[in-house]
């Protein structure tokens, strides 16, 4: 099943407790605008490079459209689509004022050197500025990007309409970024896996924790659990999985990233795929990395108790239907994930203001949305006897909504 086939079945189960009628589906679900751009570099050895990127524009009706950029060579339309639905529905369940987008550029990141991913990051920019901005879509990182991508996406909007450090998220400190931004994502996943956990009178206190990819969300996830006494008995990263039963020391795995870039070359007592680690027998499975991981084919084979979906779209409708049958609990991406673009606002709301908070703040409020959030997706949940993920969607698409009612067509 394709991401957008995903995303619209998840959107359907929501929809149809909600007697949404077909036109109000059909507003709710048509992007408002897809933008398609040919992105051509001069690569270091004088050769030409040609590359498709895309910035989908799903709905603006809560405000400013607000979403990442990803650098992969699995980017297509479709996929690009299927997020910015999803960065609709998560910033309206944290109930932040932004509606959805998505950006992305096929290529392998891993490919470029430092100065062809800057020349790429300008052009790209060069191609879509007059259609991104503070008040109308601001991008942030996502998969294959990071704070510097975005430093040279601000130094480049600039040139074309001055000095505006909100137009993007996720910058580094030194160039208006916020505090506490980079371990958002993460932090956000650990903090809710301790919410789901109070659901069942437990701490992650000596819980045993999978976490499936190692990047910026799957190693701030781990170090945050770490921190708070789990047992992260896995991890892993293109390198392959570690696995470890008596808990991995992450703050030596951490390390080994930061001097190396990949877990390549950090020993543990066993060696494992990125397949059989999901199927671990562990307490908590945190998806951290890629989309489509848990299909109907081993959906079967998940052996743990709760699954927190760190990605974007991890599971497969089916393979969701499959684990609910088994009674797997699942903290669906639109909640999971909402760390980053949690603490994204924070960022432009200081930008706008000229004001620094300090990172105890930057926490206090993340902790607040999010908890908040939790809880009234748990209550609806409970309420109305359906899974996590049907509440969060109906949290989500109601406000978008009612938003839209209000406004009028
Ligand atoms: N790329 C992140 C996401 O998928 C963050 C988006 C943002 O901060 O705008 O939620």
């Amino acid at each position: 099943m394709n991401a957008i086939e995903s995303a619209s079945r998840y959107f359907e189960q929501a929809a149809r407790l909600m007697d949404l009628s077909p036109n109000m589906k059909r507003l709710l679900l048509t992007p408002e605008r897809e933008v398609k751009v040919q992105v051509a570099m001069k690569r270091d050895n004088g050769d030409i490079a040609t590359f498709v990127g895309f910035r989908m524009q799903h709905n603006s009706a809560r405000g400013p459209m607000k979403g990442g950029l990803r650098y992969h060579p699995e980017v297509d339309a479709e996929e690009v689509l299927a997020l910015a639905t999803l960065m609709t529905w998560k910033t309206a369940v944290v109930d932040i004022p932004y509606g959805g987008a998505k950006g992305g550029i096929s290529v392998d990141p891993g490919q470029l050197s430092e100065g062809e991913k800057e020349r790429l990051t300008r052009k790209f920019v060069d191609e879509i500025q007059d259609i991104i901005g503070p008040d109308t879509d601001i991008p942030a990182p996502d998969m294959g990007t990071n704070a510097q991508v975005m430093a040279w996406i601000v130094s480049q909007y600039h040139k074309f309409h001055g000095f505006n450090p909100a137009c993007v998220t996720g910058k580094p400190l030194e160039l208006h970024g916020a505090s506490g931004r980079e371990e958002a994502t993460g932090r956000g996943v650990g903090l809710l896996t301790e919410s789901l956990l109070s659901k069942h009178d437990r701490t992650v206190n000596g819980i045993t924790v999978a976490i499936q990819g190692f990047g910026n969300v799957g190693s701030f996830t781990a170090d945050y659990l770490h921190s708070r006494g789990a047992r992260v008995v896995a991890i892993s990263d293109v390198s392959g999985g570690r696995f470890e039963p008596e808990g991995i020391d992450i703050p030596t795995a951490l390390a080994h990233v930061r001097r190396h870039g990949t877990l390549s070359g950090f020993e543990t007592s066993r060696s494992i795929t990125n397949e059989e680690l999901l199927e671990l027998d562990v307490d908590v499975l945190i998806p951290a990395a890629l989309g489509g991981v848990i299909t109907q084919d081993n959906a079967g084979a998940i052996r743990a108790r709760h699954i927190i979906e760190a990605a974007n779209g991890p599971i497969e409708p089916e393979a969701d239907e499959i684990l609910a049958n088994r009674g797997i609990e699942v903290l669906p991406d639109i909640l999971a994930n909402a760390g980053g673009v949690t603490v994204s606002y924070f960022e432009w709301v200081q930008n706008r203001q000229y004001f620094r908070w300090d990172l105890e703040r930057t926490r206090q409020e993340l902790s607040r949305t999010l908890t908040r959030s939790f809880d009234n997706m748990w209550r609806l949940a409970t309420e109305k006897h359906i899974s996590l993920r049907t509440a969060a969607y109906l949290m989500g698409i109601g406000r978008v909504g009612r938003a839209t009612v209000l406004a009028g067509i």
